[in-house]
């Protein structure tokens, strides 16, 4: 079932990312919350410039919803050694979600390791990092949301490719792991609305929005603005809304040849208004 229409930005949240070559988080809460957008993700490179108190305040100040940190997880490695730093750095991410009250710490979960062809393998070792953070996520009562990514992200990225693999994820770790539903990377998923059902209200943490542009020209960087592409976002919007998703429909845009050489108020301009039409 398609989507009701929108009929304000109450519920628009902007992923930092998109606006990620113009403006600092500063400058990024201040022009989305000048132009009436409560909701942000923040993204935590943007996050360490910024100083996390700093942001703590910034983020309170202008009453901004923060719909997730971007990212932990990245587990996989070929060492103990650098698997131990890699939860280690989720433990830290966790704090820092938690500092500035996100409602979910976003995990892209990790590619192969380097020189690795064991995909099963890596896979386990994602299911093995979440684990080893998973008590002290919970403890600290932050969410934890897998993002499954694109299968073309599987080798260099994120071995967690379908909301199938995803649910059954979180059919393993118990509670305290969710899901973020990001259209780019399962709109072409032919079992989408039955695991986005299966999922449900409890695991449904985010639900990322923006388009698959045809051609896409670079696998990580050629993001397309709402309406722009060929994904039926109102559709999709509908089964995560169906399955009893009420929280932000965050926008989050890589898109070096286009959207970060725009002027970045504009670029917020175009996502609340094309958010009112194709969203
Ligand atoms: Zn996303």
């Amino acid at each position: 079932m398609t989507a009701r229409p929108l009929h304000d930005h109450s519920r628009l949240s902007i992923n930092d990312a998109t606006t990620k070559a113009q403006w600092t988080l500063e400058q990024a809460i201040q022009g989305y919350s000048a132009q009436g957008v409560r909701g942000i993700s923040v993204w935590r490179d943007k996050l360490a410039e910024c100083g996390v108190p700093r942001a703590a305040a910034l983020l309170a100040d202008h009453g901004m919803t923060v719909t997730g940190l971007c990212r932990g997880g990245m587990f996989p490695a070929p060492t103990a050694v650098e698997r131990r730093a890699a939860i280690d750095d989720n433990r830290r991410a966790i704090e820092e979600a938690v500092a500035i009250g996100a409602q979910c710490l976003v995990l892209v979960a990790g590619g192969l390791p380097k020189g690795a062809k064991d995909l099963v393998g890596a896979r386990m070792m994602v299911q093995d990092g979440i684990a080893a953070v998973l008590e002290e996520a919970r403890a600290a009562g932050m969410p934890l949301a897998i993002e499954p990514l694109h299968p073309m992200y599987a080798a260099d990225r994120c071995c967690i490719n379908t909301m199938a693999q995803a649910n059954d994820l979180c059919d393993r770790l118990g509670p305290g792991v969710g899901i973020a539903v990001d259209v780019y990377h399962v709109w072409w998923d032919p079992d989408l609305d039955r695991q986005i059902r299966r999922a449900g209200k409890d695991r449904l943490l985010a639900f990322h929005i923006c388009d698959w542009l045809i051609p896409t020209r670079d696998l990580l960087l050629d993001r397309g603005m709402m309406g722009d592409g060929i994904i039926d976002i109102p559709l999709i919007r509908g089964w995560v809304e169906e399955a009893g998703y009420e929280g932000f429909h965050e926008v989050e845009i890589f898109s070096a040849e286009t959207w970060w050489k725009r002027d970045p108020n504009e670029v917020v301009t175009v996502c609340k208004e094309r958010y009112l039409t194709v969203v």
